[in-house]
């Protein structure tokens, strides 16, 4: 069977953004669990002759801070549990919030290997701003940017690397 790599962040940091650069047209099967989660999907990404499967946590609906901060854990927990590492995911434009903390306390307690992505370093100016996640705990920041195509390849060398 195939590792499972899960990405999982808050909403927003561009998950599904990363997913669908990761599986190309590798799309496996589209999940619905009514009142669980919504639409977990699951692909196959490929990375120097390796495959693996990718689970985005997106599909999250949010109404307040409260939700935000629920249904972040949900998605993450069931994800985290059928995965052999983990994609934790960040946003440098916004820069360290609440529910980044609230996520980096699941992922301690799951005890599964992780890589830090740092998303949205849409050039070097903004390469700066991924040290202030250093304080998540979890080793070296990866900078990388889905909409500009930029450390994805970086971020599958390291996801390959503690597999
Ligand atoms: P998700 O909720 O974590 O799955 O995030 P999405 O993939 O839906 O992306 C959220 C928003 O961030 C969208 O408007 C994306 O276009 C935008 N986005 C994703 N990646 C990048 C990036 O590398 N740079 C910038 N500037 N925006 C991005
Ligand atoms: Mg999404």
């Amino acid at each position: 069977a195939r590792p499972i790599v899960a990405i999982v962040g808050r909403p927003n940091v561009g998950k599904s953004t990363i997913f669908n650069k990761i599986i190309g047209d590798r799309l496996a099967i589209v999940e619905d669990k009514p009142g669980v989660t919504r639409d977990r999907i699951y692909g196959v990404g490929e990375w120097m002759g390796r495959s693996f499967s990718v689970i985005d946590t997106g599909g999250i609906e949010v109404y307040g801070e409260d939700e935000i901060l629920k249904s972040v854990r949900m998605q993450a927990e069931l994800a985290i549990e059928e995965a052999d590492a983990i994609i934790f995911m960040v946003d440098a434009k916004a820069g360290m919030t609440p529910s980044d903390t609230e996520v980096a306390q699941m992922l301690y307690r799951a005890q599964k290997p992780v890589i830090l992505a740092v998303n949205k370093v849409d050039n070097m100016k903004r390469q700066d701003d991924i040290y202030e996640f250093y304080s998540l705990g979890f080793g070296d920041p990866i900078g990388i940017s889905g909409a500009h195509g930029i450390g994805i390849g970086d971020m599958l060398e390291a996801v390959m690397n503690i597999l």
